[in-house]
């Protein structure tokens, strides 16, 4: 296998292995670390479609993170993808009406952030071992919702680990905050902050990027890494996902061998539709990437248009999780478009920064081809919840419905026939309340909580141990601050003098 190298997108940081890239999270000139090339699958689609999830998630990371050993590699993706899941099939695959759906939430925190964030402790602590690093690592992440639990859980009294989440105080689900307060370990920190998830993910880049503070937690014998899917640890796992989807596919005879199928992803921090496409750059016979957002549908104008624009209010919808105008990993398709051209891509960040807007060229723009982009206003959201409910008695969280809407109106809009993988990305029972008001409005005199049941009585599943797990645990963590506050509040959390 051939070494595999990263290089920052904003061209201050080169060469460096994959472990290094994973103890970092982002790179010191702030941008993120990309693959100096997409590597190839070096096993075919037909020896693929006799794996298991862990053989295949070996088959992908092995590829991209060469600096690792086998039996590293192994250990790591065997006590990630373990009894944790309620599925020996970590990510079952169903057919419903003429979509696949890939679930992902079958993790121990019902989204699929736990698809990559059981793993990503393993490889950090392996990677940080590698580097001969002795310094406490202090997890900094910004969360829309899911990523902050899936963290805390993975990273919940790891030696050697501190983990401290912001989430938008006003702007999760009622279950995913209850998820993270009721969080146990010695180690964990969870802070609300007044503000969205942009300026959660705003302050956390900017204490990544301060140097003099870099300076101060050296001296107390700590470095900061990540937990987001800028950090390529978060990224690498999620491409296995989309193989092992048509790995199945082909196992079940669904699809040819070589067939091509599309992927229908639901969007926000561009991470997961990113992951596809490095799936499609392996090799993987995808033909679209379809890009779907909510109301804040920033990517979608991107795709029209070749202009990213920022500046638009906020929306808070009932897919919080994709609440999202600033979409991180958008900068290394940016970058790849770009024909790796690291000043090009800092130029358009830095726009985006001080004008809350830029512009790709034609060029860039052509090379989109694979994507399509749509949105999902929360009417056509709800729609598509009832609808596929009553067509096929299949229950799709908010999320999951806007990548449905999404593929919908791309095949009425192109005809495209080709079979679709449309990635279902939460439980439902994240999202009680906008679940079941989408199926009818009787049920919005009852809370999140009390649809629980509710929920799992309609629809015959039955109760996530994840929600039996937190519904009565006590509340652990009540601090907020201002967006303003989180640089003093992480250096008074880490206590340094
Ligand atoms: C995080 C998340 C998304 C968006 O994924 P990105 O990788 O940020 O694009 C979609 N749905 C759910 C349920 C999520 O938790």
């Amino acid at each position: 296998m051939q070494q595999l190298f990263y290089n920052s997108t904003r061209g201050q940081e080169n060469h460096v292995t994959a472990s290094y890239a994973i103890t970092q999270g982002l790179a010191k000139d702030g941008g993120l670390f990309v693959p100096e090339f997409l590597p190839k699958l070096d096993v075919t689609l037909e020896a693929l479609s006799q794996m298991t999830y862990q053989q295949v998630a070996y088959e992908v990371l092995k590829c991209f993170l060469t600096d690792f050993t086998e039996e590293e590699l192994k250990h790591c993706i065997d006590h990630a993808y373990d009894h944790k899941f309620d599925t020996p099939e970590i990510a079952p695959l169903l057919k419903k009406g003429d979509a696949y759906y890939l679930e992902l939430f079958h993790g121990s925190t019902i989204a699929f952030k736990d698809m990559a964030l059981s793993i990503l402790p393993y490889l950090m602590m392996t990677a940080a071992k590698k580097q001969n690093m002795t310094d406490e690592i202090v997890i900094l992440t910004a969360t829309s919702g899911d990523t902050g639990k899936a963290a805390l859980a993975g990273f919940a009294d790891v030696e050697g680990t501190q983990i401290i989440v912001f989430y938008p105080k006003d702007g999760v689900s009622p279950i995913q905050k209850q998820q993270m307060v009721t969080q146990k370990g010695k180690n964990t920190f969870v802070v609300g902050i007044e503000g969205n998830f942009d300026d959660a993910q705003n302050g956390v880049k900017e204490i990544f990027g301060d140097t003099a503070f870099a300076v101060e937690m050296a001296k107390n014998q700590k470095q900061f890494s990540s937990a987001n899917s800028i950090n390529i640890g978060r990224l690498v796992p999620q491409v296995a996902y989309y193989v092992y989807a048509y790995s199945r596919l082909l196992a079940t005879g669904e699809i040819k061998a070589n067939e091509s199928i599309n992927v229908s992803v639901p969007t926000g921090n561009f991470g997961n539709i990113l992951a596809a496409y490095y799936a499609k750059s392996m090799g993987l016979p995808i033909d679209k990437l379809i890009c779907a957002s909510n109301d804040n549908k920033v990517l979608f104008d991107f795709l029209e248009t070749g202009v990213y624009d920022r500046r638009r209010d906020f929306m808070l919808t009932i897919s919080p999780s994709m609440d999202i105008l600033i979409s991180s990993n958008l900068e290394r398709l940016i970058y790849q478009i770009a024909g790796g051209n690291a000043m090009e891509t800092a130029r358009l960040m830095t726009s985006l920064n001080t004008t809350g807007v830029y512009e790709i060229t034609s060029v860039m723009k052509a090379a989109l081809v694979d994507f399509y982009g749509g949105f999902a206003s929360e009417d056509e959201t709800k729609e598509s919840i009832a609808k596929v409910y009553a067509e096929t008695g299949y229950l799709m969280d908010p999320h999951t419905a806007v990548g449905q809407y999404v593929y919908e109106t791309y095949k009425t809009a192109t005809g495209d026939q080709t079979k679709t993988v449309v990635v279902s990305t939460a439980s439902p029972f994240k999202f009680t309340a906008s679940t079941m008001t989408s199926l009818s409005e009787e049920y919005a005199k009852y809370d999140d909580f009390e649809l629980v049941k509710i929920m799992s009585d309609k629809s015959g599943i039955s109760i996530p141990q994840a929600v039996l797990d937190v519904i009565e645990a006590p509340v652990l963590h009540t601090m907020t601050c201002d967006k303003t506050e989180m640089k003093s509040l992480v250096a008074k959390l880490l206590e340094m003098k």
